[in-house]
C-alpha cells in the first residue's frame, strides 16, 4: 500500500470536479488526486441527449468546471475501505488518503427481461452508438420512459427524421419532474414533432429481430411491432463500487448527512469520507431517501463539501433546479412542483411563446415552471443570490 494524496476524489464528473475545483481555487490543487474510469472524461452530460446526439460537438473542450491543475489518474476504483480511507484501483494499486470523496455518478437502468440490444445514454460513447445507428439507416425507434431524458432523445431523433414511439406507465409525461402539470402541452409538442407518446402502458414483450439492432416489441396487449432500435430511459442505478464501512458493507444509494459525510449502516457519519452527486441519497424527515440527479445539485453539493473541507461556514441550500430542452422548448423547473399542487400562469413572455407558471400547494407557492422563459427564471434565481433562498412568490 502506498500513501496517497491528501484528498482523493473517485469520479471526475461534474460533482467530483466541483469539489476538486473549489479546493484548487483555494490553493490546494497540489493536495488533490482524481481517479476517473472513463478515458474521455471530463465532459458535460446534458448535451449527450441534445446537441451531441444530433452531431459530434465540443466534447473535446475541457469544461470550465473541471480543474486542470490537480492530478488526474485514468483508472477505475473497484473498492474502498471507508474506515481506513484506502482504495483499490482496477489496475491493482492500493492507496490511502486523509479525505476521500466518492463521486462515481450512476449508470442507466434497464428493466429486467430486456434484450442486450437495448441502448441507453449515459456516456458520450453511448450517444455515438445511437447516432451511428441512425446514420446507418435505422429510422424507427421505441423509447421506454417518458421522463426528461426519454423525451429529449425522442425530440432529437424526431428532428433527424426518425419515427419515434415513447411508452411509459405513468399517466403524464415527465411525471417526476412536472408532477402531472402541462401534460396536454407536452403531448401536443410531441404530436407536432411526429413523436407517438403512449402513456399509461408498458412494453409487455420484446424479441430480437434478424437485423443487427432490430427489436420486435409489444406495447400493452397490442400487436408485436418491429423497431430498428430500442432505447431505455427509465432512470438510473448506482455504479458498482464495493464499499466497506466501519460496521459492515455500505450499500447504494450511499447515504450522507448535510455536509456530504457518508453514513455507516448505523447512521453515523464516517470520518473524512464524503459522497456527492448522482450517487448520494439524503434521508428525508418522512424516512424516504431523496436523490436529485440534476446538474445544479451536483454543483451545489460539491461546493458544500469543498466549503466544509476548507473550514468555511455552510451556505443555505438553494431551491432545487432542473432544465430540459425538447421539442424546440426550454423547460425549467424551480422548486418542488409535485402532484397535488395547483398551477397558473404567472407571466407571459412578451412577443414569444414563453410562459412562466407559478405552482402552489394550499395557496402557498412551492415552485415555478418556465417554458421558453429563461429571462424570467434567471431573474428569480438572481433575486436571492446564487446560494441564498430564492423568494418564491415574488413573481
Ligand atoms: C444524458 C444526460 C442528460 C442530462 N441532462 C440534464 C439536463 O438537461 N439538466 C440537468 O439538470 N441535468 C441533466 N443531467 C444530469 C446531470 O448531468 C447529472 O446529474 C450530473 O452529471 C451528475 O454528476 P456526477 O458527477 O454525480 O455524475 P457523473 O456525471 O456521472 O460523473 C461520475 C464520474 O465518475 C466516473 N466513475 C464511475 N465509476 C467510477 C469508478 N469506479 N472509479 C472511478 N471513476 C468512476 C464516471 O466515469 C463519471 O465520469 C443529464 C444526465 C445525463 C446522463
Amino acid at each position: 500500500m502506498s500513501g496517497g494524496s491528501d484528498v482523493l476524489i473517485v469520479g471526475g464528473g461534474l460533482a467530483g470536479c466541483t469539489v476538486a475545483g473549489q479546493l484548487a481555487q483555494a490553493g490546494r490543487a497540489g493536495d488533490v488526486t482524481i481517479f476517473e474510469a472513463e478515458p474521455e472524461a471530463p465532459y458535460d452530460r446534458p448535451p449527450l441527449t441534445k446537441s451531441f446526439l444530433a452531431s459530434e460537438d465540443l466534447l473535446s473542450a475541457w469544461p470550465v468546471w473541471a480543474p486542470r491543475d490537480v492530478e488526474w489518474r485514468y483508472d477505475a476504483v473497484d473498492s474502498i475501505d471507508l474506515a481506513r480511507r484506502a482504495i483499490v484501483t482496477r489496475s491493482g494499486e492500493v492507496l490511502t488518503a486523509s479525505t476521500i470523496v466518492i463521486a462515481v455518478g450512476a449508470r442507466a437502468r434497464i428493466l429486467p427481461q430486456r434484450s442486450d440490444r437495448i441502448r441507453t445514454i449515459r456516456t458520450a460513447a453511448d450517444a455515438r452508438v445511437l447516432r451511428d445507428q441512425v446514420a446507418s439507416g435505422a429510422n424507427r425507434f421505441l423509447i421506454e420512459g417518458a421522463g426528461p431524458l426519454g423525451l429529449e432523445i425522442a425530440s432529437t431523433l424526431a428532428s433527424a427524421g426518425v419515427r419515434v414511439t415513447v411508452v411509459d406507465p405513468a399517466p403524464a409525461p415527465m411525471m417526476r419532474l412536472l408532477g402531472g402539470h402541462l401534460s396536454d402541452d407536452v403531448n401536443a409538442w410531441a404530436e407536432e414533432s411526429g413523436v407517438e407518446l403512449l402513456l399509461g402502458c408498458r412494453v409487455t414483450e420484446s424479441h430480437d429481430t434478424d437485423s443487427p439492432t432490430g427489436v420486435l416489441a409489444r406495447i400493452g396487449d397490442g400487436p408485436l411491432e418491429a423497431y430498428d432500435g430500442m432505447v431505455s430511459a427509465v432512470g438510473i442505478e448506482a455504479n458498482p463500487l464495493e464499499l466497506h464501512g466501519t460496521t459492515g458493507p455500505v450499500t447504494s444509494p450511499i447515504l450522507a448527512d448535510e455536509h456530504g459525510r457518508i453514513l455507516d449502516p448505523e447512521g453515523l457519519p464516517i470520518d473524512s469520507v464524503f459522497a456527492v452527486g448522482d450517487i448520494v441519497g439524503f434521508r428525508q424527515p418522512d424516512g424516504s431517501i431523496a436523490r436529485s440527479e440534476a446538474w445544479s445539485s451536483a454543483r451545489v453539493q460539491g461546493e458544500a463539501i469543498a466549503r466544509h473541507l476548507l473550514g468555511k461556514p455552510s451556505l443555505q441550500a438553494p431551491v432545487p433546479y432542473f432544465w430540459t430542452r425538447q421539442f424546440g422548448r426550454m423547460i425549467q423547473v424551480l422548486g418542488e412542483v409535485g402532484p397535488g399542487s395547483e398551477i397558473k400562469v404567472a407571466r407571459e413572455v412578451p412577443g414569444a411563446t414563453g410562459k412562466l407558471y407559478r405552482v402552489a400547494r394550499d395557496g402557498v407557492p412551492v415552485g415555478y415552471i418556465g417554458v421558453n422563459a429563461q429571462r424570467l427564471v434567471a431573474q428569480l434565481q438572481v433575486q436571492g443570490g446564487k446560494l441564498a433562498h430564492w423568494r418564491l412568490g415574488d413573481v
